[in-house]
């Protein structure tokens, strides 16, 4: 797996930094950068990239040991919830016809009971079983087929979706599928998963300054290196290019950024994106772009961004305002972009 380091910039930016600075890694095999007060690390994973800055490291920490360590929680969390990998718990778990309890880690009961719970606040808008939908428009670990699918498939792929379809067992932790067809698909809560799980693995070495991002999922932790809150950029939700909406600080806190702009495919001039609506079958319609969640872990965070996403510019902000949660999101009204939180968001937009 390729191991490249990221210079530190917005979040939001990433991406382009990461292609340029892949070429240069390249060349300089094994490079990375230490400050005394920064040490930075990143790279490859989950088909997007991973960066981890740990600000006035403790003594004793060693970004080479570190890198090995994150990257072996990484390789774990794969080989638990991964779609893309097909000996995965996950994907066997995909695979198993049992009509009976299916034992599985405790790691996996987590992320899935995680959805169940996102399933039942957002009347199934939210759903972990939406694998066969999100396979057949392309947006899975199948070949992209830029195409649409017809409704007979449509119809086909909905019969196997349900978080209703589900059952859960706690002690010991074990999954009951209604049908041997369900396809249980865990990107939406994967990478916060991912963050999650490097955090707890800093704390433990008396880390306390650090900011984790698994692409657009983020974990902040203390202060960067000037002594500051990590600031992290909204970017805004456009397609054709990179630009920053705005930045908002956030110290002990998880956030996460769910949109249609950067996973999606164009028919006929009408943008699919690889937010799927289960009553419709089809990817979410509408005028909202993104929404950015700020809670206290990044898997929720991650997980309610893509069900706010789904809900629309129409539910999604009463959920957020019945349920106090910290949420911003972006609209489209013509030509131009419109922001605004809900009100447990407000404090973040004072800063
Ligand atoms: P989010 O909004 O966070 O999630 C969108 C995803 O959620 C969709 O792509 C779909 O999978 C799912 N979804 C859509 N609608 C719903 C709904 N209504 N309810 C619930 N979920 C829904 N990608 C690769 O290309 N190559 C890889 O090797 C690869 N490996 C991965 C390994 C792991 C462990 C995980 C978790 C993901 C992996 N991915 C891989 C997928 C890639 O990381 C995802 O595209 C990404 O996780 C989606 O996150 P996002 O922030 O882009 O969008």
């Amino acid at each position: 797996m390729l191991r490249t380091y990221i210079t530190s910039v917005s979040v939001g930016l990433l991406r382009a930094v990461k292609l340029a600075l892949g070429v240069l890694c390249l060349m300089l095999v094994g490079c990375e950068q230490r400050s005394d007060s920064l040490i930075e690390l990143g790279g490859s994973t989950m088909g997007t990239y991973y960066s981890v800055k740990v600000a006035h490291p403790p003594g004793g920490v060693a970004a080479e040991q570190l890198q090995a360590q994150v990257e072996s929680v990484l390789d774990t969390v794969i080989a638990e919830i991964s779609t893309y990998e097909e000996t995965s718990e996950l994907s066997r778990l995909n695979r198993d016809p049992s009509p009976d309890w299916i034992a599985v880690s405790a790691g996996l009961y987590q992320v899935i009971a995680e959805g169940q719970r996102l399933s039942a606040l957002t009347d199934g808008a939210f759903d972990i079983t939406i694998g066969p939908l999100v396979n057949l428009w392309g947006f899975g670990p199948e070949a992209r087929r830029a195409r649409v699918p017809n409704a007979a498939e449509i119809r086909a792929a909905q019969d196997r979706v349900g978080w209703n379809k589900l059952a859960l067992r706690a002690t010991p932790p074990a999954i009951r599928k209604a049908r041997a067809d369900i396809y249980i698909d865990l990107s939406s809560l994967g990478e916060g998963y991912g963050v999650d799980r490097i955090a707890a693995l800093l704390n433990t070495q008396g880390i306390t300054d650090y900011m984790v991002a698994i692409a657009g999922a983020i974990r902040a932790r203390g202060v960067n290196a000037k002594g500051q809150p990590w600031a992290i950029a909204i970017e805004q939700p456009m397609p054709d290019r990179r630009a920053v909406h705005r930045v908002v600080p956030i110290a002990d806190r998880a956030l996460s950024t769910s949109g249609d702009y950067r996973n999606f495919f164009e028919h006929e001039g009408r943008r699919y994106s690889h937010e799927i609506d289960p009553d419709t079958g089809a990817p979410v319609e509408g005028n909202l772009g993104s929404v950015t969640v700020i809670g206290d872990t990044t898997m929720v965070v991650d997980g309610l961004a893509t069900a706010l996403m789904v809900l629309g510019a129409q539910r999604a902000p009463a959920l957020a305002a019945s349920q106090g949660l910290a949420a911003y999101f972006i609209v489209r009204e013509g030509d131009d972009i419109r922001g605004f939180g809900s009100p447990a968001f407000q404090r973040y937009l004072a800063q």
